[in-house]
């Protein structure tokens, strides 16, 4: 049975990345009728940061992607945090130790400290291990006098020199490394917690997990990972590895950073994260008015495609049509403004009886409230052609809640003169007593009314728009007169032309 896991680190807001991570994961597991699982990956401490953990579990609901199993569902393989399970970690590494594949080490940071000064490139490895203080280089004796004193201490993974460690990536096809360039990583920490390599073996065996998607600067790390497979015995119940290909900047130059989005003027995080540590704030997709819909869309197309043209997928259709087979090697280019594309199509595909709550919100942030449901739809199938964002319904649509506050009075007084105010003045009288109160007879009688003065319809439309508006934009005028009702268009243009 098909069983996968997202594994974050809480330590921060999420990025994109880590969000795109979770939805390939999300896709398989749904797509082969298995589980899903949330593993929070806290044991370093010195990283840890408070509220980390319950953003991510609201993320991955904003996005509609609610694990099966997870610290809040529960589930049989839990607990689902690190740091809940910390025994089980002690137990393999001291396993490790017995069997020889894993050591004590001594060195104090202060001497990997002076070591480091003395070669920039240095590495704890089979290299100049026996130069340093641990349990392969000190006599037997003196290993167990400094373990009885309580003498600080880590666990290293022996790597072996000579060998070569391959897996077969299910992105990547074979991928070989040589053991000799890969240093003795720390397995246990001073503090007793496991560092990520040691909980990322003994949990994915533990939880059971048949498949592992994760982020390609993990792919380093996999000989670490394979060898402590193999050490504990459990090579045959290996899951299959899944290296995703890195997001990068516009450019194509790197890996996309924080940095990045907030250069450039866009989200990086799924939403936004007020870090209590640093007090900085950053932006989020949600935040900036994208639908779910559409950022797990985009974020869907970043490194895979079904092999189509096809770009607009909902996340059940997405389940069906994804294939791993189909995801790239290479990288993938975040592209803020296509985006923006998937948004805008978003809302134009997306059902009133979900927007017409988010823009009620929208509104309730200018201080309107309770505008009726219908009226709001009815303004919406005007305007819904021409939003990035929810929020954009302001700017917008302002004027069908509120007379404008601002003319842009400059687009037509060069032009003005006696002619035009008689002209108002008179459609003013006469659409007082106008039937029926329609768009398109409003327009044509509009119209028959600029052809019996001589003038030109140009000339008179414009006018109109700025009276009802307050400027050059939005749509059809006489659709925005059949919505705004009589009263209130008679009283915009009596107002203009005071
Ligand atoms: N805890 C790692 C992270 O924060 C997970 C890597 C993995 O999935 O193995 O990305």
């Amino acid at each position: 049975k098909v069983r996968v896991r997202f594994a974050p680190s809480p330590t921060g807001g999420l990025h994109l990345g880590g969000v795109r991570t979770a939805l390939f994961n999300y896709l398989f597991a749904k797509q082969q009728g298995g589980t899903f699982v949330l593993r929070i990956e806290d044991t370093d401490q010195t990283r840890f940061v408070a509220g980390a953990e319950a953003y991510i579990q609201d993320c991955l609901r904003w996005c509609g992607l609610e694990p099966d199993e997870s610290p809040l569902h529960g589930g049989e393989y839990g607990p689902y945090r690190q740091s809940e399970r910390q025994r089980h970690y002690r137990k393999y590494a001291e396993q490790l130790i017995a069997d020889g594949y894993a050591y004590y080490a001594f060195d104090t940071p202060e001497q990997l400290e002076a070591q480091r000064a003395l070669q920039p490139n240095f590495k704890y490895s089979h290299e100049n291990r026996l130069q340093l203080r641990n349990s392969l280089s000190l006599p037997t004796s003196e290993t167990e006098r400094l373990l009885a004193d309580g003498h600080p201490y880590v666990v290293r993974i022996k790597i072996p020199v000579g060998e070569t460690v391959s897996f077969d990536d299910m992105i990547r096809g074979v991928v070989s490394f040589d053991s000799a360039l890969v240093d003795d990583k720390v397995l246990l920490k001073a503090d007793g917690m496991p560092t990520y390599h040691l909980a990322v073996v003994v949990d994915d065996y533990l939880m059971a997990i048949t498949h592992a998607f994760r982020g390609e600067e993990w792919l380093s790390s996999a000989p670490v990972h394979i060898l402590l497979w193999e050490y504990l015995g459990w090579r045959d119940a290996m899951p299959q590895w899944a290296h995703l290909p890195l997001i990068l900047k516009p450019d194509g130059n790197g890996k996309l950073s924080k940095r990045d989005g907030d250069r450039l003027g866009f989200p990086v995080y799924a939403m936004n994260w007020h870090d209590p540590k640093t007090g900085d704030f950053t932006k989020g997709f949600r935040e900036m008015g994208f639908l779910p819909e559409a950022f797990v869309n985009m974020l869907a197309l970043l490194g895979w495609n079904d092999g189509t043209d096809q770009e607009l997928f909902s996340l059940s259709e997405l389940v069906d049509k994804f294939s791993i087979d189909r995801v790239s090697k290479a990288g993938a280019k975040f592209d803020f403004e296509k985006a923006k594309w998937f948004n805008h199509e978003w809302i134009k595909q997306t059902d009133d009886r979900v927007l017409l709550p988010e823009l009620q919100a929208v509104l309730a942030a200018h201080g309107i409230h309770g505008t009726d449901d219908k009226h709001l739809s009815a303004v919406l199938a005007l305007v819904k052609e021409r939003l990035t964002f929810l929020p954009d319904f302001w700017e917008q649509a302002s004027y069908f809640f509120k007379r404008p506050t601002h003319y842009d009075s400059a687009a037509i007084l060069t032009k003005w003169n006696a002619e035009k105010t008689a002209f108002f003045a008179d459609m003013i009288v006469k659409l007082e007593n106008f039937d029926p109160w329609h768009s398109a007879e409003l327009e044509s009688f509009y119209k028959l009314a600029i052809q019996a003065s001589g003038m030109k319809v140009g000339e008179l439309m414009l006018p109109l728009r700025i009276m009802l508006v307050g400027g050059k934009f939005g749509p059809h005028v006489f659709d925005i007169a059949a919505l705004l009702g009589r009263e209130e268009t008679v009283a915009r243009m009596k107002h203009g032309l005071e």
